[in-house]
């Protein structure tokens, strides 16, 4: 039906005859000569029709509108030079219209404007509504596409360059713990019984390698029933990998390969090799997260055994009950940072406030390098303690130093969020950089307060740091994660593999022998058959193409996403179901819809 892509052409086509089908971009009628962009997914191409050089098309011409559908066959001519526009790739071709036929038409109004000139913001509710009309906008063709090309470049590394193979693993199986609740398939022949849609391909990957596939991957659907946060999607895509027989660091090094080969290919971005990596303890000592965008400094600082016996109680009573005393040294915060905005009501103390902090104390370093603080901090700080703390954050006149007090873990994460916000308000964050970093030696367990129970970290797969062993509740785990700029984009581990480190592990985390038997028992069984030492690791597709492509949230690089709700604004599920066919699964609901509120 067409010879060329409309995108494509260039002069090197000139005098060809070409047949194009696409949609109209657009319609430009001047003064009888009408031109019209076509649009297909590789771009626009600029059609010419008037009633003089092509009488056959100009009256289907004249009846084209926006976002018809068109077949149309032409020559591809020079652009006179007045019309030239280097701004797009087919800007020195045009295609004099010899036959146009409109091979569908459009018959409402459109929801929005589709055109590539256009550049109206539209609505995001009413873009995923009409999620194939948003789809042929460029920004949304053009993700679409990289993430392929992304994809694409791991096949192409993992398949031709390592030997690894894809596997599918199943959908419909049992709980995979990754931390999240699961979604549950009732089943029609087992009533009573139900499938767990898969959090990861963890289990079955790693019984994968049981069975000696040596290197697995696979492009591979998660599913994970998480509370509504920002940026999560109900289902997701992961890069998924496992391999045998081989060490951390040999995993480390492939994968920094394979993800500088990706960079390369799809961006032209040469990364820096090897990637730095940064310990779990160091990562929260230095910047308060497991994750650091360490694009910028603004390093923290713990003063902990300086001010622990200090008279100003909100620091020693901090640190009696076990917590610490952390300070976030900003220069130049002084001209920068008002003491409006530190205090209650204030931008930067709801921030803080927000992370669970009660407030942030603070020290001004003055020009003449004397400090000046406020409130009970003021009296309570003796000479001494003041010059360890100046020197210890380098302060120079100018600093603003903010204080987080409490337990460790809404210290670190308050003073984190306060980086965050200040590197980016001071223009410290250079959005042209890639910094990829590992971070390594995670805790294998952390304390659920809710539960009252440790919970692994990572998954209860993990293996322990050898030198660990003796005491499993406090070990490090043999656990990685990749992080770029400030966002985990992958993470994994190198696995346990032998029963009796299994089974001890899940006792740490609270599970009885009959638990751990009745939901993994396959699994225990499995490592009693021959069962290499592996390893693996899994990427977030989603995260990666949106970092890629610039783009501030997953939605716009999936193609029909769920809204932050869960539910698909296109098909409007989830949905309620016919009541035959919950009979059928014999699957009642105890659900009661609100009651409406009475109207007046
Ligand atoms: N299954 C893990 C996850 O989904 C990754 C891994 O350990 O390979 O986070």
């Amino acid at each position: 039906m067409r010879t060329n892509y409309c995108g494509t052409l260039s002069s090197q086509d000139l005098d060809q005859t070409v047949t194009l089908c696409g949609w109209v971009d657009r319609r430009r009628d001047h003064g009888g000569v009408i031109f019209i962009d076509l649009r297909d997914r590789t771009g626009i191409i600029q059609i010419v029709s008037d009633p003089q050089r092509t009488p056959q098309s100009y009256s289907d011409a004249e009846s084209l509108r926006n976002e018809y559908v068109a077949k149309i066959i032409g020559r591809v001519s020079q652009r006179p030079p007045e019309s030239l526009n280097p701004k797009i790739p087919t800007g020195e071709v045009e295609i004099y219209a010899e036959k146009i036929e409109i091979l569908n038409s459009v018959n409402k109004q459109l929801p929005f404007q589709i055109s590539t000139v256009d550049s109206e913001s539209v609505k995001e509710e009413s873009r995923l509504k009409y999620r194939y009309l948003d789809l042929r906008r460029s920004r949304m063709n053009q993700n679409l596409l990289l993430r392929h090309q992304v994809v694409k470049a791991m096949r192409r590394f993992l398949e031709d360059e390592y030997n690894f193979i894809e596997v599918e693993t199943p959908i419909l199986t049992r709980s995979t713990p990754e931390g999240a609740r699961d979604y549950l398939v009732p089943s029609r022949v087992n009533l009573g019984s139900w499938y767990a849609l898969p959090q990861s391909p963890q289990i079955f990957k790693q019984l994968l390698m049981v069975s000696g596939f040596d290197r697995y991957y696979q492009i591979a659907r998660c599913f994970r029933d998480e509370d509504l946060r920002a940026d999560r999607q109900p289902e997701f895509t992961q890069l998924d990998m496992e391999m045998s027989f081989m060490s951390q660091e040999e995993i480390l090094d492939l994968n920094e390969s394979l993800i500088s080969y990706i960079f390369k290919t799809v961006k032209n971005i040469d990364l820096i090799r090897p990637f730095p990596r940064l310990t779990y303890a160091d990562a929260m000592l230095r910047y308060g997260t497991d994750r650091p965008d360490t694009r910028f400094g603004l390093e923290l600082v713990d003063v902990s055994e300086i001010v622990k016996d200090s008279g100003f109680k909100v620091f020693s009573g901090a640190i009696k009950s076990g917590g610490i005393v952390k300070i976030l040294p900003i220069p130049g915060g002084n001209d920068l940072i008002s003491n409006v905005r530190i205090k209650p009501g204030g931008d930067l103390f709801t921030k803080a406030c927000e992370a669970g902090a009660k407030g942030i104390a603070f020290i001004r370093v003055k020009d003449d390098n004397q400090i000046e603080t406020i409130g009970a901090i003021k009296d309570n700080l003796s000479a001494e303690q003041k010059e360890t703390i100046l020197n210890l954050t380098q302060a120079k006149p100018g600093h603003l130093l903010l204080f987080g007090a409490g337990d460790i873990n809404t210290v670190n994460k308050s003073l984190d969020r306060l980086r965050l916000v200040i590197g980016e308000e001071l223009g410290l964050i250079d959005s042209n950089k890639m910094n990829l970093l590992w971070i390594t030696d995670f805790p294998m367990f952390e304390w659920n307060e809710d539960e009252k129970r440790l919970e692994a970290l990572h998954h209860p797969f993990t293996a322990p740091n050898l030198e660990d062993i003796n005491d499993l509740k406090t070990a490090r785990a043999q656990a990685y994660d990749l992080v770029l700029n400030g966002i985990e984009i992958g993470g994994g581990s190198l696995r346990i593999y032998q029963r009796d480190i299994q089974e001890k592990v899940f006792q740490t985390i609270g599970l009885s022998m009959e638990e751990a038997i009745n939901k993994f028992g396959f699994l225990l069984e499995a490592f009693e058959y021959g069962t290499p030492p592996h390893g693996g690791i899994a990427y977030g597709l989603d995260r990666l193409v949106m970092l890629l492509a610039g783009e501030d949230s997953i939605r716009n690089v999936i193609a029909f996403p769920k809204t932050q709700q869960a539910s698909c604004l296109l098909t409007d599920a989830p949905a309620t179901v016919d009541k035959k066919q919950l009979k059928e699964l014999e699957v009642a609901s105890t659900y009661k819809p609100p009651k409406k509120e009475e109207e007046n």
